[in-house]
């Protein structure tokens, strides 16, 4: 009997080439970033945990060849832009200096939440800001990354972003099946947003869905029956 086929090799992640810029040495958030994390394997895991929820080997984007992480001191907490080839991800020395208690975590969390934004599909750049934000902010949530401020709440609008549409999306992946938030990535890959994705990946409607969600957070109940619901 002929021995049953092998499974063919399974296409390795496509890792772009990494760059690291630090504007100046001499800031004590320098030191606590390299105390903290090895650049280039807080980059590699932060680029994998994206692939992870968002992507398998076959649909993993290519298109990006390079990610330079800029460290600097500036305003805010960190961005990224860049051309479809070339991304650059800025990042505060002085948020990182703000930071030092749990430098770590933080700094493998914003680096998770930027590099999302290096390969999520937008839909055409039709996607709403909040849902971009609020997938980066999912792939930090599941990877255990979630700052000790963020609660699951309801919001006003189930786009509204960050943390809050992220607790929504983890909830949509746990009611409808793991795999569904990677789905609606890839539903934006190459046609312009419409609520509808929501309706087709789950069989309810976007407003539907977010009033079942906040129906669900005002009720006084403890973990665990939370989870018995979200899993019926
Ligand atoms: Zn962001």
């Amino acid at each position: 009997m002929a021995p049953a086929p092998s499974p063919p090799p399974q296409r390795p992640w496509p890792i772009p080439k990494l760059l690291l810029r630090i504007d100046d040495l001499d800031h004590e958030g320098a030191d606590i970033f390299l105390n903290a994390v090895q650049p280039k394997v807080a980059l590699r895991e932060a680029i994998l945990a994206s692939f992870k929820w968002l992507y398998t080997p076959e649909t993993a984007p290519r298109n990006v060849t390079q990610i330079l992480l800029v460290l600097r001191p500036m305003e805010g907490v960190a961005h990224t832009f860049g051309t479809q080839f070339h991304k650059e991800i800025h990042f505060s020395l002085d948020y990182i200096k703000g930071s030092a208690k749990r430098a770590r975590d933080e700094i493998m969390g914003v680096l998770v939440h930027e590099v999302v934004h290096c390969f999520q599909f937008n839909a055409l750049d039709t996607c709403p800001g909040g849902l971009i934000e609020g997938m980066a902010d999912f792939v930090r949530l599941h990877e255990g990354l979630s700052p000790p401020h963020w609660r699951r709440t309801a919001a006003d609008r189930w786009d509204a972003g960050y943390e809050k549409t992220a607790y929504f999306l983890d909830w949509i992946e746990n009611r409808y099946g793991e795999g569904t938030i990677r789905e609606l990535n890839g539903w934006m890959k190459d046609r312009e947003y419409h609520h509808h994705v929501f309706k087709e990946l789950t069989g309810r409607p976007i407003h539907k869905l977010w009033s079942i969600y906040c129906k669900i957070l005002e009720e006084p109940i403890d973990d665990f029956t939370l989870v018995q619901q979200v899993l019926d």
